[in-house]
């Protein structure tokens, strides 16, 4: 048996299917896929952090007597060549975005490609109702996997101990022949993952605390390696669930919302572009409005502190997530969609259904969102978690000597900063006109 190991976003050793389930002998690879990061900006930062994820994987298949071959092209082409080679399987990670599930097929076509369920806790193919139809609930769904989430620990994968490489002659792309700049990233990912999962392991029992206190550093940043599987879900609740915390059951909870995500974009695969209910919103089409939101200069201290932020570094914390989003969906009345590509482009930690998921939620057009009627109020939101403007005086220098309470009462700021783009109680007033308007046609 003569296997190629496929690489994508399971950037790991530990806990990793295909190196449990390949036998004989192996080629690992990663493809820099052309069809992907010619779609990036040559700046993009998601970029060094997945090339220098890549070395240390093949770093660390040294030392298990392997190698990682790295090509720079399309999937298509590699696989074409490398049947000349006389493979007789290619194993990989599946993956439910269209483009993957597109990908694999046409993979498929030209070498048997077994995929193995590696990046989410369960298969969203399982875990129906009793009426064999998917939950569309958040709280029902994870009742239903209770006997999963109440479990002390999920089986990890081993290696395979006896597998032989199968040597290639290759050369490693650098990051600039695959027409990429190294780019700085946020101090943080400088640390491995295991040493970020040991640093939130230290914080987990103050977790429910300082989830939603913004200026704190009171969450696990572990998105970005669950993304691209630097750690596997299974080894993060493992070793959380192995600290016996009284307050961990709140951050696995959060790690479920990943799953469902996962599973409603599996059985609902038109929502990457439609609307999940169903309802048709006259949204505005005010590319202004837009460049201004995206650009952090809507006059709204806390919007524009988390976007001239997020553009920054590619983070933001999920607070401010809602917060930006709910206003550009509410207050600005402007197509989710485009706020999800925005956010695609630059979220460090970018994961296409937990994107669409969280964005259908904040437009009030996905499974189990936010009621239309409850629009946040982006004045009160920082009022209540960034009292005295830590994080929106530490963005935006002009505000530095103003009266924090000032910055979070709409209209007082006057010549101190530049006039909001909204009035809030109007927009929301307007929006909920239209989405009552939506519903109703709708029925
Ligand atoms: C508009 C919007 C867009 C978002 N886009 C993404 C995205 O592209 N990728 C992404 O991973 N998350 C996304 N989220 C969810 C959430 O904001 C991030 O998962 C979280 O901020 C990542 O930081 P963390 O790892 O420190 O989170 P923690 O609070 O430490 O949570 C741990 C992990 O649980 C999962 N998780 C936590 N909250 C959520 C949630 N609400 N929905 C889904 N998973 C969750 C994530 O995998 C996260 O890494 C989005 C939220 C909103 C409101």
């Amino acid at each position: 048996m003569k296997q190629i190991l496929w690489f994508r976003r399971d950037l790991r050793v530990r806990d990793n299917k295909i190196l449990e389930k390949a036998s004989n002998e192996v080629m690992p690879i990663f493809i820099f896929d052309k069809n992907i990061l010619e779609k990036l900006d040559r700046d993009d930062k998601r970029v060094t952090f997945i090339y220098d994820a890549v070395l240390a994987l093949k770093k660390s298949l040294e030392t298990l007597g392997l190698d990682l071959y790295i090509f720079y092209d399309t999937p298509k082409n590699v696989f074409m060549n490398l049947k000349k080679d006389g493979f007789d399987e290619v194993l990989c990670s599946g993956d439910f975005d269209s483009y993957s599930q597109k990908r694999d097929k046409e993979i498929n076509e030209i070498l048997p490609l077994k995929r193995y369920l590696d990046s989410f806790l369960i298969n969203p193919k399982r875990n129906l109702k009793k009426d064999e139809t998917p939950y569309k609930v958040f709280t029902p769904f994870y009742k239903s996997l209770s006997w999963l989430s109440s479990s002390d620990k999920i089986g990890e994968s081993n290696v395979n101990p006896d597998l032989k490489l199968y040597k290639y002659k290759s050369k490693n792309p650098t990051l600039e022949e695959i027409g990429f700049k190294r780019v700085e990233l946020p101090g943080f990912l400088n640390q491995t993952p295991q040493n970020r999962l040991d640093n939130f392991k230290e914080k987990v029992e103050e977790y429910e605390k300082n989830r939603d206190i913004f200026y704190k550093d009171g969450t696990s940043n572990l998105g970005i390696d669950l993304r691209f599987g630097t750690i596997s879900p299974r080894m993060i609740f493992n070793e959380i669930k192995k600290l016996d915390g009284k307050n961990s059951e709140v951050f696995i909870r959060q790690l479920f919302w990943r799953e469902f995500y996962n599973y409603i974009l599996f059985h609902f695969p038109k929502s990457e572009s439609e609307n999940w209910n169903g309802i048709e919103i006259t949204w505005r089409e005010n590319e202004e409005d837009f460049q201004k939101w995206c650009e952090g200069k809507t006059g709204v201290p806390i919007i524009d502190a988390a976007m001239r932020h997020f553009n920054k570094t590619g983070m933001m914390h999920n607070r401010l997530r809602m917060i930006v989003s709910s206003f550009l969906c509410k207050n600005l009345l402007i197509h989710w969609k485009k706020g999800e590509q925005y956010f695609a482009k630059k979220l460090l930690d970018y994961d296409a259904c937990s994107n669409i998921g969280s964005w259908q939620w904040a437009a009030s057009t996905g499974a189990d969102s936010v009621p239309y009627f409850r629009i946040f109020n982006p004045y009160l939101q920082s009022g209540k978690f960034d009292k005295e403007a830590i994080f929106i005086k530490s963005i935006i220098p002009e505000l530095k000597e103003v009266d924090s309470k000032l910055i979070h009462i709409e209209g007082a700021l006057k010549d101190k900063y530049i006039s909001p783009i909204v009035d809030i109680k109007y927009s929301r007033e307007k929006a909920i006109r239209a989405f009552k308007e939506a519903k109703n046609a709708k029925v």
